[in-house]
């Protein structure tokens, strides 16, 4: 039994999504005291629940009584079962996460599986439905991973009522990888997704878009939404290179006027194409487990985060690997081996 402490490091969810994925995987129990203690609502939200019971079915795992609110848990894996499944998050909580924690896992099955999440698809401190299926997904592709992830609705905060389906098939080993240089930018676009919005919310974000960046018109897209898919309202500019694709996003916000919207966008992409580094702060942090699976990887990032090395804290507990960061200046190294 692997006994973990939910306060380390980050002390957020991620302890707790990393630990379901590799215990599935691994088929090693764990238990969790003090689940998201450093967070302003600390225990399982109906995320981090959903997240638990759909890992729970899907690895016939034995996890006694978990209910909103736990602070503590835990969590005996069976056999990872491929088929049909469907989750509900209820509220508008991250679909995308616990899509997250699912795919790997799912990986390692006996069959192919399709996975239908209901909940928020783009909402902030979460990868937005397109950031999973252009970055996250890319860098699963290329270590061999065959999977599709649709956007079937869309889910904004509050409202949530989104819908993803991924379709996974077997992989019984992911292939490492080595992300040091993004290389040419193979396109570059914005898109605003505008649901129950104004299309002149839309407009304007786009229009701080072309002034930074540069771009002329058919690289900036207005997305209209069903009305009753909002109201929301993301921002997404993505950029495809050479060897890695990134997606950076920011929300509409009531008091904030869409100039500002535009420009935490830009910020992140103008810090993202300063550093030269291969990949971004968020994806950095998602690819550490799948690396860490396939035994050994390394890549660049921009920036890493208290996330990042608290998440590779977890995955040593699980794996027999070493992950180590080296400053190099305007970037970090990230280096993945077995030991
Ligand atoms: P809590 O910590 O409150 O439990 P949580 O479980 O929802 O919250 P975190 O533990 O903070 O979330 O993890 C958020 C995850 O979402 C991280 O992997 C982070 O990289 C990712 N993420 C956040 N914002 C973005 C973004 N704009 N693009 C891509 N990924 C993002």
């Amino acid at each position: 039994m692997i006994e973990l402490d939910g306060a380390t490091g980050e002390g957020g969810g991620q302890v707790l999504r990393t630990a379901l994925t590799l215990s599935m995987i691994t088929g090693q129990p764990f238990r969790i005291a003090n689940i998201r203690a450093n967070r302003p609502k600390p225990g399982l939200m109906r995320q981090h629940l959903v997240a638990v019971q759909a890992a729970a079915e899907i690895s016939n795992a034995d996890i006694g009584s978990a209910a909103v609110g736990a602070q503590s848990l835990q969590f005996i894996p069976g056999k990872i079962i491929g088929g049909a499944y469907r989750f509900a998050i209820g509220t508008a909580g991250s679909c995308t996460l616990v899509l997250q924690t699912l795919l790997p896992a799912l990986l390692y099955a006996d069959a192919p599986s399709v996975v239908s999440i209901s909940g928020g698809t783009h909402n902030s401190m979460a990868p937005p439905a397109h950031f999973l299926q252009r970055a996250y997904g890319r860098v699963m592709a290329e270590m061999g991973a065959t999977l599709e992830i649709e956007l079937k609705r869309y889910g904004f905060y509050p409202a949530g009522g989104g819908e993803i389906e991924a379709k996974v098939s077997p992989c019984k080993r992911l292939q490492p990888l080595e992300l040091m240089s993004r290389g040419e930018r193979v396109s570059g676009y914005a898109e605003s997704f505008i649901a129950g919005v104004p299309a002149d919310v839309a407009k304007r974000e786009l229009a701080g878009v072309k002034a930074a960046m540069g771009w002329d018109d058919a690289q900036l897209m207005i997305r209209g939404l069903p009305h009753d898919q909002g109201p929301g309202n993301a921002l997404l500019i993505t950029l495809e290179n050479q060897h890695v694709t990134e997606v950076f996003c920011a929300f509409g916000e009531k008091m904030v006027t869409s100039e500002i919207v535009a420009k935490k966008a830009i910020t992140q992409v103008r810090q993202y194409i300063a550093s030269g580094a291969a990949v971004g702060e968020h994806l950095a942090d998602q690819i550490m487990l799948p690396f860490a699976l396939a035994g050994s990887g390394r890549f660049t990032t921009d920036r890493v985060s208290q996330h990042a090395l608290t998440n590779a804290e977890v995955i040593a507990r699980f794996l027999p690997v070493s992950i180590a960061f080296e400053n190099q200046g305007l970037f970090s190294s990230c280096v993945i081996e077995t030991k």
